[in-house]
């Protein structure tokens, strides 16, 4: 019998959960329900400096607001809990002891000054840092007295020397990497934390994980990790080294100084989180087809390994931008209530029911409702020019204006109306409705005027064209 598949995301509370943290969960998440397995979070938190007071609840929360939900976790307990690091501290040291009678870790005496001299010298003498294993030949005798008297200690992994660490990268193939580079990891920490390649292993391992989706980041940890499970006699998950997502720019990676990475910042800014998450489905994996949409569930059943992408994907906006405007118009009115309230809370009822049809047509994003509508709610400073746009003499402006205001003592049917009032003028359809949309929205890109005068309301509408008028005077 073949054990069931289990993924795990591991989130460190250390701040905002970023975008790419996200794909790596969606993929997780994907993997575990198409195989029939388990998807487990586990919160990484062992490293207290980076800690950010609060995050790890605001992870789960933007986890859960994208849809995604795990099987085990903090906040629903399972079987292999505890799901946080901290609260696990008494289960590391068995394994710890485990390692050190083995001989394949050792406890490290070294102050951090000593340290900070051995670190300096080797970058004077262009050497790779590393630990000069100084504390590796210690006596039984010297590390007892050495713990008898409270010495401060951490513990470090034995590097075995000149060895080949192999795996299979589900995404990259065979990767090798000698050992002969690689610094004696600290285990444990002098305040009896483990460091998080220790605590991973452990964990993954008691936690059953078979497959580890993960940033590319990680690749050069794995060599360390899989010697871990080496020494323990486990066996060695399978590893999915993900693509990073490069920055637009063609600059590198994404990054904060180039705009939000956050996954909240694109729920913030108006983004469908079903369009998000078709975007990351297709950031690092493709379908092997031209299908570009897939709601989860079509995604859960097609996602696949061979498919992941070895080449970094660059975050398109604009293919996100299309992508969340199919989502939109695939949306009933009622269900894209909701996010106008959110994102137009000036608007009533009636005026939403107004504008919905009428905008869903055309929004990118929920975030860019606001401008696109302002005229709703302020009036807007402009300049008697923009009116005139089309070339429109002022005493044809003025006489559009005027015949207007007082079709608008009535305030129904006004498309008939208004497309009459045009054609018994003889006036010019683009230069009329240049006039208008600038008397009435401050600006000449809105969307669709006439559908949105109900929104407005009458005595607004006439009040805009008085202004206008009073420009042209
Ligand atoms: N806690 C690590 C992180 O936040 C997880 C790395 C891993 O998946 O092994 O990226």
């Amino acid at each position: 019998m073949t054990e069931p598949v289990r993924t795990r995301i591991a989130p460190s509370p250390t701040g905002e959960y970023h975008i790419g943290h996200l794909r790596t969960c969606l993929y997780d998440y994907a993997f575990a329900k198409q195989q029939g397995g388990q998807f487990v979070l586990r919160i990484e938190n062992t490293d207290q400096k980076r800690y950010s007071p609060g995050s790890e609840n605001r992870i789960l929360q933007d986890i859960r607001d994208y849809g995604l939900t795990w099987d085990e976790g903090p906040d629903i307990g399972g079987p292999f809990g505890p799901y946080i690091q901290t609260e696990r501290l008494n289960l590391y040291q068995k394994y710890l002891k485990q390692l050190l009678d083995d001989g394949h870790a050792y406890y490290c005496f070294c102050s951090q000054e000593r340290l900070d001299k051995m670190r300096e010298t080797q970058k004077a003498a262009k050497k790779i840092p590393k630990y000069d294993r100084h504390c590796l030949h210690l006596s039984p005798e010297e590390i007892k007295k050495n713990l008898d008297d409270g010495q401060s200690f951490v513990v470090r992994m034995r590097v075995p020397d000149n060895q080949v660490i192999s795996f299979n990268d589900a995404i990259r193939g065979k990767i090798n990497i000698n050992t002969k580079d690689m610094d004696d990891q600290v285990l444990m920490k002098s305040d009896g934390i483990p460091t998080y390649h220790f605590a991973v292993v452990v964990d993954d391992h008691l936690m059953n994980i078979t497959h580890i989706f993960r940033g590319e980041e990680w690749i050069t940890s794995t060599p360390k990790q899989i010697l871990l499970y080496q020494f323990f006699g486990w066996s060695v998950p399978v590893f999915a080294h993900l693509t990073v997502l490069l920055d637009p720019s063609g600059k590198g990676k994404m990054s904060k100084r180039k705009g939000s990475v956050s996954a909240r910042s694109f729920l913030d800014d108006g983004y469908l989180p079903e369009a998000l998450l078709n975007f990351l489905m297709l950031l690092g994996w493709n379908p092997g087809t031209n299908q570009e949409i897939f709601s989860l569930e079509d995604f859960v059943k097609q996602f696949s390994l061979e498919h992941l992408h070895k080449k970094s994907p660059i975050f398109d906006r604009k293919k996100l931008d299309y992508i969340n405007g199919i989502y939109i118009r695939q949306k009933t009115d009622g269900e894209l209530l909701p996010y106008f309230k959110k994102f137009l809370h000036a608007a009533t009822d009636d005026q939403l029911a107004v504008l919905i049809p009428v905008l869903k047509e055309r929004t990118v994003k929920f975030s860019d409702l606001k401008e696109t509508v302002r005229f709703l709610f302020d009036d807007v400073v402009y300049d008697k020019e923009l009116l005139l746009k089309k070339g429109t003499a002022p005493k044809v402006a003025v006489d559009m204006l005027a015949k207007t205001k007082a079709l608008f003592a009535d305030f129904s049917d006004l498309q008939n109306r208004i497309t009459n009032l045009i054609a018994s003028n003889n006036w010019n359809v683009g230069e009329y409705f240049m006039v208008l949309r600038v008397a009435i929205c401050g600006v000449a890109f809105t969307p669709p005027l006439v559908e949105c005068l109900p929104a407005l309301g009458q005595t607004s509408a006439i009040r805009k064209i008085d202004i206008a008028l009073g420009l042209l005077k």
